[in-house]
């Protein structure tokens, strides 16, 4: 079998720059090196508190943004992660074998946790990573290809399966994560200390935005001193990051970038960065608009959830039967 590869996105808000350059981008690159199951992680999307009508058009929004990136449905399963109910009952078993400690542990809950008063953190946020699990082995996914905000998660399914595999044999397939060369991390144009997330938007491109405001929120990124236009994400994290962004959308190497700004200014170089960023998204949005109008995604999504679950019920048959669960 060839090795699964397996990504999702969480509905939580509007798509960012960094969701694009993260996943979207790398879509048809995905698809030649193996089998590519994709979902929207719309019950993850609940683990923060979020209007029905938004979750709904965000869930239309993402998948739209898929297809609109070349996703192709014959060679990709597409579903919505709460169509195939095998990933909650998954979760039933496997929350009793990831602990209290290390799950306390985990960045993103300790980011989240930390601008929220305690009385409304729900069970579902600090439990996350056990459904995120849940979907990467249900799977027999060999290959995550995360941005580094998901590095851990997928550190922890891994300790997952080792711990059940140890305890009942070899039931679960150990999943690796494959971090991104350049974009594994896009940061906010307004502060780019912090990373574009499209739950916390601060200085976000989004994937809806008209190219006027794409350009003037390029052009009004925070820069550095000095007037180089250098890789150095620690004396120079605005210039860095512009950097990053341009490198991954023509798809070179950092190097290979900043020897094209060679004596520009900083000017200049926002110019071609947004020049670039509006030629990459202009024809994005158009194919996006027309998935909307068509509603191309509603039979993919239904055509996914069937073969998505053709392959998670074995996965959870074998695991209920390793741990004890009589089928009769
Ligand atoms: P949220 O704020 O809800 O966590 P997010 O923008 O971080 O939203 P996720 O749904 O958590 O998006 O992640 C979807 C995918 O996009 C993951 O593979 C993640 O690594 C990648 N990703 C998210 N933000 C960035 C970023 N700023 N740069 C590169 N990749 C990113
Ligand atoms: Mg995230």
């Amino acid at each position: 079998m060839a090795d699964r590869i397996l990504t999702g996105i969480k509905p939580t808000g509007q798509l960012t720059l960094g969701n694009y350059i993260g996943v979207l981008k790398r879509l048809p690159q995905m698809m030649d090196r193996g089998e590519c199951i994709f979902f929207i992680a719309d019950l993850h999307a609940l683990t923060l508190p979020i209007d029905p009508q938004v979750l709904r058009q965000n869930t239309i929004d993402l998948a739209s943004f898929y297809l609109a990136a070349g996703l192709d449905p014959e060679r990709v399963t597409l579903f919505l992660q709460s169509s195939v109910s095998e990933h909650a009952e998954l979760n039933a078993i496997m929350q009793n074998y990831l602990y209290m400690g290390e799950l306390s542990r985990m960045t993103q809950f300790k980011d989240k946790v930390s601008k929220m008063n305690e009385s409304a953190i729900g069970l579902g946020l600090f439990a996350y990573p056990v459904l995120m699990a849940c979907d990467i082995v249900l799977y027999d996914a060999a290959i995550i290809p995360v941005g580094e905000d998901q590095v851990q998660h997928v550190e922890i399914t891994r300790d997952l399966v080792n711990r059940f595999n140890n305890r009942y044999g070899k039931i679960l397939k150990m999943p690796n994560y494959e971090l991104r060369k350049v974009g594994a991390r896009i940061m906010s144009l307004s502060d780019p200390t912090v990373k574009m997330s499209k739950s916390d938007p601060k200085g976000d491109i989004f994937l809806k935005d008209d190219m006027k405001t794409v350009r003037k929120k390029i052009m009004s990124a925070v820069t550095d001193l000095g007037c180089e236009v250098k890789y150095d994400p620690e004396n120079k994290p605005g210039i860095s990051n512009l950097l990053t962004i341009y490198a991954a959308l023509k798809d070179i190497s950092i190097e290979d970038a900043e020897k094209e700004f060679v004596g520009k200014r900083y000017g200049e170089f926002k110019t071609v960065v947004a020049d670039t960023v509006v030629a990459e998204l202009e024809p994005f949005q158009k194919r996006y608009q027309e998935i909307v109008e068509t509603k191309a995604y509603e039979k993919v999504l239904r055509d996914g959830a069937v073969k998505a679950k053709a392959m998670a019920k074995p996965t959870l048959e074998r695991v209920q039967e390793a741990v004890g669960l009589l089928k009769i």
